[in-house]
């Protein structure tokens, strides 16, 4: 069989099936082995957006957004090769702390102990600076050894020539390459196939062997 990540046909999003969401800590997961890629960020940073934009499905991440769903862990198969894992948004004024300190052990315990996790990408809108939440969720996955993508959202909001500087004081705020920095546009389609061609990197790549 083919493995995913080589060539353009690896890029190609056949087949997308929810199969389920995790509300708890200790609740319901699917069962299986295959690779998962994970997306995290604010809410509001466009990643129903960017989800529904890399599996060119538009329907594909409101299943998410639906009451209920909305805080859990939401796992999509894709081509039968691996999952999109949706994390419930984070930093959402509306939500009281008590509901913020229900997702922290949520997310933390499956970020830390989901073997097949091969990577995560970050969210940031490229107009904002980064949030306490943002970078404490940098710090968490550099903790547990967890690569890690930035997709910079909603690019076509300021001009072209801006987009490399935010790049560049994005990457020295937060401390990571540029080159894991991908501006990113549901509008322009800016990014789409670099961060699916990183993102099948990160599928094909061997699991990190590390403290999970
Ligand atoms: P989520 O809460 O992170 O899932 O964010 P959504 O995908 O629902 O997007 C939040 C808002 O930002 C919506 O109004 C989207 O239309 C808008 N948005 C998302 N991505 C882009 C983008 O690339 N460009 C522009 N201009 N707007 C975007």
């Amino acid at each position: 069989m083919k493995q995913p990540g080589s060539g353009p046909e690896a890029l190609v999003i056949r087949n997308v099936e929810f199969i389920g969401g995790k509300a708890e800590e200790a609740g319901w997961r699917p069962e299986s082995s295959l690779p998962e890629i994970a997306f995290a960020g604010r809410s509001n940073v466009g990643k129903s957006s960017l989800l529904n934009s890399l599996v060119r499905r538009r329907s594909f991440a409101r299943v998410s957004k639906t009451p209920g769903r909305t805080r859990e862990i939401n796992f999509f198969r894709i081509n039968n090769q691996f999952l999109f894992v949706d994390l419930p948004g984070y930093g959402y004024a509306r939500i009281s702390k008590e509901k913020k300190a229900q997702w922290r052990p949520l997310i933390g315990g499956y970020l830390g102990r989901t073997t097949q996790l091969r990577g995560l990408v970050l969210l940031l809108d490229i107009r904002r600076d980064p949030s306490e939440d943002d970078r404490s969720m940098l710090d968490f996955l550099a903790q547990v050894g967890i690569p890690t993508l930035v997709a910079l959202t909603k690019s076509d909001k300021v001009a072209r020539s801006a987009v490399p500087t935010r790049v560049s004081e994005i990457s020295r705020a937060l401390s990571i390459e540029a080159e894991q920095i991908i501006p990113f546009s549901v509008v322009t389609g800016a990014g789409r196939m670099e961060l699916l061609e990183a993102i099948m990197q990160l599928v094909g790549s061997a699991p990190e062997t590390g403290t999970r």
